[in-house]
């Protein structure tokens, strides 16, 4: 089967972020348990956090701009936030959308009683169902794609409680994993395609839902399966009940969340994302060699690559970059201009290690170039003799659409400049990427190019699962959409 959708050639996206997503149902002070699990979660959002809690009479929820850390430290969360039954989110958005009113989970009352809903990934036709809800009279509070789902369901007309989830899940499209709780339920659901990842877990009775087995791990919860494509989980206090709100769910997880995404420790479709990136720079050292003396990760992000380039080929693994633990990701910053600092504030050459070699520099992945270029001449001040670069992943020449950070098309280096022209902008001696079949063969599979492929993999072939509803008013900013900033 060939993918409709494999042509498109999409620019640019608005309403975007990356973010990880915790819920836990049965288990006393829910809301610390909750605030643990965001702190393993960390990596895929440090923009803003947020806890929601019920105690059986009240809902509570605490949102802020910052770290888990800065947040939910002193007193016992759960003090503030009593109760069994909690869910949590972690964030990174775009300019201009980081205001508290943005920050999750959101809270509603529906006519059903209290909701609470977190969200991982982007709706792709939310502009669209957005519109069509403000003409019927909807009054958005956010400029979330996530409320959206919160007015579908406001409005859905039949049956209890979880038809009328379906029947508002059923309505949006894209790439997404949402934890939601009422007063009695807790409630996980995931995309069609199985897109962004959602987890179950046990600690005794009661359940856990998360983005990530890392969390898991935080709290010592057991790990029990994925929320499947196209599933609906439903979990109170006689267990956890199933529904369908795709039957023609296919599985499709995002392939980035190997690249780079999850943490090294987590398990991802049964697969250890560490020995995954181990394998990329296995595979990179036989499909791209480089004569050099030392090889040496770009930290935190390509060290495993670099570990599996330099077990295959016997050339030692130095630390000839030290990583200042104390500053964010290099995306976390929202422009150009602090981006470029940001790299130097981020990364020190240890020069005994450098001076005079030929250093072989791998980084999981090369997006805008930035942080390649910033690293390539600080490598070089440090006295290096020859430097090179791979990239433990193929070159990313598509925007993301489904809730990963990625710039528009004509800021992807790789999406407009040859490997000589990207050879000598990057300063570099020599300059390799992972192919996508190199890609695939870290994950255990083989890529079917002519068939539907096994995983989300766009950024590097362009094929996006799903078609991209609201592509086009998403670039002109939702066209007569007045998405309000808020100033102060
Ligand atoms: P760039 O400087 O734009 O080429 O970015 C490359 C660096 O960003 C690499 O070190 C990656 O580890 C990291 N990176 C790749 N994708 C993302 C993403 N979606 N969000 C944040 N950082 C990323």
């Amino acid at each position: 089967m060939t993918n409709p959708s494999c042509e498109l050639d999409p620019n640019e996206d608005k309403i975007r972020e990356e973010c990880g997503v915790f819920g836990i149902f049965g288990l006393e002070n829910a809301a610390s348990l909750t605030a643990l699990g965001l702190h393993a979660l960390q990596h895929r959002g440090q923009e803003a956090c947020g806890i929601a809690a019920y105690d059986g009479q009240q809902f509570r929820t605490e949102r802020h701009l910052g770290l888990v850390g800065d947040s939910f430290t002193g007193d016992d969360p759960s003090q503030r936030l009593p109760g069994n039954i909690s869910i949590g989110h972690v964030r990174y958005s775009t300019a201009g959308q980081t205001v508290l009113r943005n920050v999750q989970p959101l809270f509603s009352e529906l006519h059903t009683g209290g909701f609470a809903l977190a969200h991982n990934g982007h709706i792709t036709n939310a502009y669209t169902l957005r519109e069509q809800l403000v003409k019927k009279g909807a009054i958005f509070q956010s400029t979330s794609d996530t409320e959206v789902v919160i007015h579908l369901l406001a409005r859905a007309k039949e049956g209890e409680f979880i038809d009328r989830l379906v029947s508002a899940i059923r309505q949006v499209d894209g790439g997404y994993a949402f934890v939601g709780m009422t007063e009695k339920l807790l409630i996980g659901v995931r995309d069609r395609f199985g897109i962004r990842p959602l987890l179950i877990g046990r600690i005794g009775n009661s359940y856990v839902l998360a983005s990530e087995t890392c969390a898991f791990d935080m709290i010592e919860a057991e790990f029990i399966r994925e929320v499947e494509p196209g599933e609906v989980v439903v979990i109170n206090e006689d267990g956890i009940r199933s529904f369908t709100a795709y039957p023609n769910a296919s599985s499709r997880p995002c392939i980035f969340e190997f690249v780079y995404f999850a943490r090294p420790d987590s398990i991802v479709g049964g697969k250890s994302v560490y020995e995954v990136r181990k394998r990329m720079g296995q595979r990179l050292a036989e499909e791209t060699p480089a004569d050099v003396d030392v090889i040496i990760p770009v930290p935190d992000s390509g060290v495993p690559a670099a570990l599996g380039f330099s077990q295959a080929t016997g050339i030692p693994f130095e630390l000839g970059i030290i990583r200042n633990h104390y500053v964010g990701r290099t995306f976390i910053q929202p422009t150009q201009q602090i981006r470029d600092m940001g790299v130097k504030l981020k990364h020190s050459a240890n020069r005994s290690m450098i001076e005079g070699k030929r250093v072989l520099l791998v980084d999981d992945s090369i997006v805008r170039g930035t942080t390649s270029t910033k690293i390539v001449r600080m490598i070089k001040a440090a006295g290096a003799k020859e430097v090179h670069f791979r990239s433990a992943s193929p070159p990313i020449k598509y925007p993301d659409h489904y809730g990963i950070d990625m710039p528009t098309k004509d800021k992807l280096i790789a999406a407009n400049y040859s490997l000589e022209e990207m050879t000598s902008m990057l300063e570099v001696d020599s300059l390799g990427f992972l192919s996508v079949e190199g890609l695939y063969w870290a994950m255990g599979e083989k890529f079917r190019e002519e068939d539907a492929p096994q995983y989300t993999d766009h950024c590097f072939t362009g094929c996006y699962p799903t078609p991209l509803i609201d592509r086009d008013r998403q670039l002109l900013g939702g066209n007569q959409l007045s998405f309000l900033v808020e100033v102060a």
